[in-house]
């Protein structure tokens, strides 16, 4: 099988579906469909306004699923350089708020965001894929453990910042998980969940299953209020919110801005077969920083 992450390639993982059937988040079966790409479908919570695949992957599922390739996938030398970009621009973010101090990144993969924070940071990570995990650890020299967050242990208000870049839309049980690690942080400290798709975004809206974040392995999609409702229940306060695209190596926004219109052109005039992928654009990514106040 050729290995990307279209929603498509989900069927050959079918053996480790489980239904989806109610919100993760609020727990409400009240559901509207909000796209359809086989075999999958999103559904978007009438509560809360969470969207969730059904089925999703039970963990089986999911190890075989990103055993498969996938830490190449995300891990292509050609994109390091726009990489390295992107999380400057996000630690700069987080540094006007906190500037140093113990930080633990949550799903840190090869350790390539970890590795870019200044030496005024003591740096861990947590990484379930193993390949992953070992690149930070032999390669890159970081603190990294291996395994699911949910059997993690530190000590309590250990940390100063917990970061989780493009993490919680990939999880089983977000709510479950942030609740398991928030312990770990000191009171005042801050969650920093960067670079997770935007479901509310103008290119979610118009492109439904083919916006480029419409992935086989996000499970769950966020959207700014959805991450607010979450962080409120737990004891957290939105600090600070935003969407980065001009500042980022992914922006041609006149190109952009060209191609959204002629797609939605498309779309209104009954030719949706003819668009394609949906490009980067503002609001297509989200980046919140959270305080934990108890
Ligand atoms: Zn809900």
């Amino acid at each position: 099988m050729e290995m990307d992450n279209s929603v498509g390639n989900l069927k050959y993982f079918s053996k480790h579906f489980i239904p989806a059937t109610s919100c993760n988040l609020c727990g409400s079966t009240k559901r509207t469909e909000w796209a359809v790409s086989d075999p999958v479908i999103a559904y978007t919570c009438d509560n809360c306004g969470l969207v969730y695949h059904d089925p999703q992957m039970t963990r089986e599922g999911r190890d075989a699923f990103y055993a498969s390739g996938y830490f190449e996938l995300q891990n292509n030398p050609a994109d390091a350089l726009a990489r390295d970009k992107m999380y400057e621009v996000e630690i700069a973010y987080l540094e006007k708020y906190v500037q140093g101090g113990k930080i633990l990144d949550v799903g840190c993969g090869g350790g390539f965001l970890l590795n870019k924070f200044g030496p005024s940071w003591e740096k861990h990570g947590i990484e379930f894929d193993h390949t992953s995990a070992e690149h930070a650890r032999s390669v890159l020299k970081l603190d990294v453990k291996d395994g699911e967050v949910n059997e993690a242990t530190y000590p309590d208000g250990f940390f100063d910042v917990i970061v989780m870049r493009g993490v919680i839309e990939h999880m089983a049980e977000p709510k479950k998980m942030v609740e398991h690690m928030l312990p770990w942080l000191k009171q005042g400290g801050l969650l920093y969940i960067t670079s997770t798709p935007n479901i509310e975004s103008l290119c979610a809206e118009l492109y439904r299953e083919k916006w480029k974040l419409f992935t086989a392995d996000h499970q769950i999609h966020f959207a700014k209020r959805t991450i607010e409702a979450l962080g409120k229940e737990l004891g957290m306060e939105l600090l600070d919110s935003a969407y980065f695209y001009l500042e980022t190596p992914y922006a041609n926004e006149i190109e952009d801005c060209r191609k959204i219109i002629k797609d939605a052109e498309l779309i209104a005039t009954g030719k949706r077969d003819e668009v394609g992928s949906s490009p980067a654009f503002y609001g297509n990514m989200l980046s919140m920083i959270l305080k934990k106040n108890r």
